[in-house]
């Protein structure tokens, strides 16, 4: 907390309008360091706008040189095109990428060396790695020339909130990985230019939550970007301690699934704009709301997004399948239909902001947090969040799946808990999973958060 305190001294000093920095020093600090970052969000702000037709054709050609490239220069895909026998120089390529198999975080790992293209150096090569939290680890490697548009991106979305580049921002996360980035010279200019500081998602405690009230009233953050579970919890220590923190103009919640109770009483504490980000370790911003909130913009300039179901088909709007992801600007290390582990409802709306991206209806979870019953009903996490909250005295819980005939309900319960609510759950798992599932009830006080500080409802184990 001392180190908080410390940082939060040194932002102070800084009293630049946020105007100025955002409108004139930004840009031209990025134009004098010659990063091209300036004149990426130019463009990706432009093409924003741009129609459908016209995005979806610069998706093509970006589609068709990261194959060719691939093809040329990757040595796993060099393979797997000519085991396939697919031919991806012909006119139209498209309908031979879909052949190309799916890639999976195994496949990964067990090709790391063959995926790296040989025309980057290995100097040049970034190492990043997934917290396996959810499922297997991932090691990866990118270099600057992806890291640019993946940055450049999470510029143009954050705009979309209403706020300025070098609004005041607060982190509350939990992801060692990146609050170690913010003390490396890019996290300090990071931090100097939106006076940001991050506070700790892992130890929610009341005597945390009442120092982190402190800070967020003496910082005054325009844009507040956290996990919605611990979010969620600090809302509810708001409410319960009948504090309000004025001035947040909106809150970013990324990296787990936001629930609608959870939305509720995030914007019930801090009464400004929630803004859903959908992205990963991998890619950064893949999809993301815009002021109208009709649905998750994909960033389609930057990645061929799928949704498929289980026969690997695409899946018709309204119905929700598995995410694939080919990403089109890692060329040192190409992601091409990459099963991310995420379920997502595809649309064909078309959003009132006028923006040609398309839109994503709703994240669903993670693919690892699906129960499957005993009867073959699969059932993702969404479905048990909704169901679980709505039974009285359930203050949180985590279900977790043994087996395929055997659950664990780890139970918060408050004073509205009895006897009939251990019984409305069983019949809504069983009339869900069949009759044969057991299910063991935990009553606990606390449930333990993932490593990298995210909230887990469901876990499976199969
Ligand atoms: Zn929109």
């Amino acid at each position: 907390m001392q180190k908080l305190n410390r940082t939060l001294l040194e932002n102070n000093t800084h009293m630049i309008p946020a105007k100025i920095t955002s409108n004139i020093i930004f840009p031209a600090f990025h134009l004098l360091k010659g990063d091209g970052l300036w004149s990426k969000i130019k463009e990706y702000e432009k093409s924003q706008w741009f129609s459908y037709d016209r995005l979806k054709e610069i998706q093509h050609q970006k589609l068709n040189a990261l194959l060719k490239h691939s093809f040329e220069n990757v040595d796993y895909y060099y393979k797997l095109i000519n085991k396939y026998g697919i031919d991806i120089n012909k006119s139209g390529c498209y309908n031979n990428f879909l052949q190309i198999p799916f890639l999976t975080k195994k496949k990964i790992n067990e090709n790391r060396e063959q995926l790296i293209a040989n025309t980057v150096k290995k100097r040049d090569l970034i190492s990043n790695s997934t917290s396996g939290s959810t499922g297997e680890n991932l090691f990866f490697f990118q270099d600057k020339a992806a890291m640019l548009p993946r940055q450049a991106m999470v510029w143009r979305n954050q705009k979309w909130t209403n706020t300025l580049y070098t609004d005041r921002q607060v982190y509350l996360w939990g992801a060692a990985f990146d609050i170690k980035k913010n003390n490396s010279i890019r996290g300090k200019i990071h931090t100097w230019f939106n006076q940001s500081i991050s506070l700790s998602s892992y130890e929610l405690s009341d005597r945390s939550m009442a120092e982190y009230i402190k800070i967020l009233k003496s910082h005054k953050p325009k844009l507040l970007i956290s996990y919605p579970g611990p979010l969620t919890t600090f809302a509810e220590y708001l409410i319960k301690n009948r504090e309000t923190i004025s001035g947040i103009k909106a809150i970013i919640t990324s990296a787990e699934t936001l629930y609608p109770w959870q939305k509720s009483t995030i914007a019930e504490a801090f009464k400004c704009n929630i803004y859903d980000r959908y992205g990963c370790r991998e890619f950064g911003t893949i999809a993301h709301e815009c002021e109208k909130h009709e649905g998750y913009h994909i960033n389609m300039e930057r990645f061929f997004l799928e949704v498929i179901g289980e026969d690997g088909m695409p899946v018709k709007s309204g119905k929700s399948g598995e995410v694939v992801i080919t990403d089109l600007d890692n060329y040192c290390f190409p992601f091409i239909r990459y099963k991310i582990g995420d379920i997502a409802v595809c649309s064909d709306s078309i959003c009132s902001c006028g923006r040609g991206l398309p839109l994503l209806e709703k994240i669903e979870g993670r693919v690892f947090d699906m129960i499957i019953g005993p009867n073959g009903n699969k059932v993702a996490g969404t479905f048990w969040t909704l169901a679980l909250r709505s039974v009285s005295g359930v203050k949180n819980f985590q279900i977790e799946q043994t087996d395929v005939n055997n659950i664990k309900i780890r139970l918060i319960q408050n004073h509205n808990y009895s006897g009939k609510s251990e019984k409305k759950i069983f019949s809504i798992i069983k009339k869900k999973l069949g009759s044969e599932i057991n299910i063991e009830f935990i009553y606990v006080d606390n449930i333990d958060l993932t490593k990298s500080g995210k909230r887990r409802f469901v876990i499976s184990s199969l």
